[in-house]
């Protein structure tokens, strides 16, 4: 009997959606809570609380706690903050550099996502019946956009696949993170994709300067 067992994780397109609205939460001009939340709701499957969904939401007024920095003159700090996007990038750079890392900053970065995720994402029975058949399906659900970072950022450690896709654009004046859709489990791309050879050339430029 010939049995494949494919030793390279499956990609799952939720996963590959929450990794894609993590990289454009890194790089978007962000003008409304809203649109931040509907991204990434919509990539998680869930729907907003303010449709009566389980995705936490933050009022329009509270847009720092995503873009970060105190609130406003006069404001209190939201009790939830939705996830300063500056966080966002720490995490998404330094999994990135997974492989480059010690071993002890290796093992207390896997310790403290794993602790995040474990606090922020959780699992959903939902049972449905037709005609006679009865379905559960297990549906994972994450608090809100800070919960998805975490757990962006840790499956970037896990699946190594996912991990090469992502990067940081190496041109100091550009620095935009991307998903690099093309790549199919090749070396990690060093310069935005969707600059051709542009980026890599004006950054070899400089160097050379
Ligand atoms: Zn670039």
């Amino acid at each position: 009997m010939l049995r494949m067992k494919s030793r390279i994780p499956t990609l799952t397109r939720r996963d590959t959606a929450l990794v894609q609205a993590v990289v454009w939460f890194c790089n978007a001009r962000i003008r409304s809570t809203r649109g931040v939340e509907q991204r990434f709701a919509g990539a998680a499957g869930m729907k907003p609380d303010w449709d009566d969904g389980e995705f936490q939401t933050i009022p329009p007024e509270h847009l720092y706690a995503y873009v970060g920095g105190p609130p406003p003159p006069g404001m209190a700090s939201h009790p939830h903050p939705g996830g300063d996007r500056g966080e966002a990038r720490e995490l998404i750079t330094t999994a990135i550099g997974f492989d480059e890392l010690t071993e002890v900053r290796r093992a207390e970065l896997v310790r403290q996502l794993g602790l995040k995720v474990r606090q922020t994402m959780h699992v959903t029975p939902t049972v449905s019946m037709k005609a006679r058949r009865v379905e559960l399906e297990l549906r994972p659900v994450w608090d809100g956009v800070q919960a998805i970072v975490y757990y962006v950022a840790l499956l970037l450690l896990s699946v190594p696949q996912q991990r090469r896709r992502v990067g940081r654009c190496r041109l100091e004046r550009c620095g935009t993170y991307f998903y690099d859709t093309r790549l199919r489990g090749g070396k990690q791309q060093l310069f935005c994709p969707e600059s051709g050879t542009a980026h890599r050339v004006a950054h070899f430029r400089e160097m050379h300067r």
